[in-house]
């Protein structure tokens, strides 16, 4: 053994690749590994009672039981704050299960959300119709709508929550001027911001209270695990991590590898599915059979400024409509070779979804239109293909479908 080991250090903090590769894993590890092994254990052992009473009385810092804690799963909650930018984040089993262990931390009897229209569908349905029969009431108003919020502020609100881009049409939320607002009335801002990853965009930054993002998606990157992440000032990310020891969402040991893995190509991936995805939104826009394009690094989008001004790169998802009924459009889709048809978004393989058929599927013609779903959307991913592959499916779809 010589003395070196002993001396080494984490690298210092670098730019988004540095800290996506390197950021919150200690060193060294075990058995000199290069990577943060996994550790799959449900309980962890007290060498004597003198170190179980000095753990209960806080003397020292140490793991106890899996729902508590987990050595794989803290290396990369210290990984996706250093990331965020974050003082503290809790990974959670889903995305839902972030956004559920939020709202229950949050909220209480009488409690009153303010939540934007375009807000993932499950998200909305936690706080209108489970929430609601806990006495928490709520305001849903339009997209992108900062005055709107403001206005449905009441003594009562305890949060607002707003996702940034928002599915399906991406509309990007001045999220600064969101925060300031709530702040100024003592309203914790919740950010979903799942569709730019920390990449694109730094709601904590911005002011937002808490961030949290799908890890299902862009941050685990290989469609291959399910988490969720809440990330903000350490006495909220406390409180939220009591409350999950409550609520029992805890995110597995396995998922935590996988998305640690993920995670170091963080950057490289979304610089590359932001330039992808920007082309490939420029083509359909030019092409005849496309009636409308939804992708906020366009300049016809209604928030583009905003997105110019707040994001970094415009995200890996396409929204489009086409000049064609629903059937119409399903031909195209069937048409494409390389995007597979699949919900969920972000990984490195392209998926496309009509939304009409897809996540609102249950819902009538009439009350699709009513919230905006229109049969001839499309919802594509873009992957990590070759953007001149991707394009020319695309376009040969378009042929096809036309014909
Ligand atoms: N937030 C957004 C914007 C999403 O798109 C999703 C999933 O589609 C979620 C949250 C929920 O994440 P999960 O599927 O990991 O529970």
């Amino acid at each position: 053994m010589s003395g070196r080991r002993d001396d080494r250090r984490p690298p210092p903090a670098g730019g988004p690749s540095t800290t996506a590769v390197h950021g919150g894993e200690s060193r060294p590890r075990d058995a000199d590994a290069v990577t943060t092994p996994i550790y799959p254990s449900a309980t962890f052992t007290f060498r004597d009672t003198a170190e179980l009473r000095d753990h209960m009385e806080g003397r020292i810092e140490r793991l106890e039981y899996g729902r508590y804690g987990n050595p794989t799963v803290r290396a990369a909650e210290r990984k996706l704050a250093a990331i965020e930018g974050a003082a503290d984040a809790l990974l959670c089993a889903s995305g839902m299960a972030a956004v559920a262990t939020a709202a229950f931390a949050v909220l209480g009897q009488g409690a009153h959300v303010v939540l934007t229209g375009d807000c993932y569908r499950r998200s909305r349905q936690l706080v209108v119709q489970l929430l609601a029969r806990f006495g928490v009431t709520h305001t849903i108003v339009p997209a992108a709508d900062v005055a709107a919020v403001e206005a449905a502020l009441r003594p009562e609100t305890k949060l607002v929550l707003a996702e940034a881009p928002s599915n399906p049409y991406l509309r990007v939320i001045d999220v600064r001027a969101l925060a300031a607002v709530a702040r100024a009335r003592r309203v914790k801002t919740l950010v979903d911001a799942t569709f730019a990853t920390p990449v694109n965009l730094c709601p904590l930054a911005l002011g937002a209270d808490l961030v949290v993002h799908s890890a299902t998606k862009y941050l685990g990157g290989h469609n291959d695990l399910l988490a969720g992440v809440l990330a903000g000032a350490a006495p909220l990310v406390s409180l939220l991590r009591e409350k999950q020891g409550v609520l029992g969402a805890v995110a597995d040991p396995h998922a935590a590898y996988l998305l640690l893995r993920g995670l170091k190509t963080l950057p490289l991936r979304v610089a590359r599915q932001n330039e992808t995805a920007l082309s490939l939104a420029r083509a359909l826009e030019a092409h005849a059979r496309v009636r409308r394009v939804h992708y906020p690094g366009l300049a016809s989008h209604p928030d583009h400024a905003t997105a110019a001004a707040l994001m970094r790169g415009f995200g890996g998802v396409v929204s489009f409509e086409l000049d064609a009924d629903l059937d119409g459009t399903s031909r195209f889709v069937d048409a494409l070779r390389i995007p597979q048809i699949a919900p969920s978004l972000g990984g490195v393989e392209s998926l496309v979804e009509q939304p009409a058929l897809m996540s609102y599927y249950e819902l009538s013609p009439e009350e699709r239109e009513a919230v905006g779903i229109r049969p001839s959307l499309v919802r594509l991913s873009v992957g990590l293909e070759d953007e001149a592959d991707l394009r020319a499916d695309l376009m040969q779809a378009l042929a096809v479908t036309a014909a």
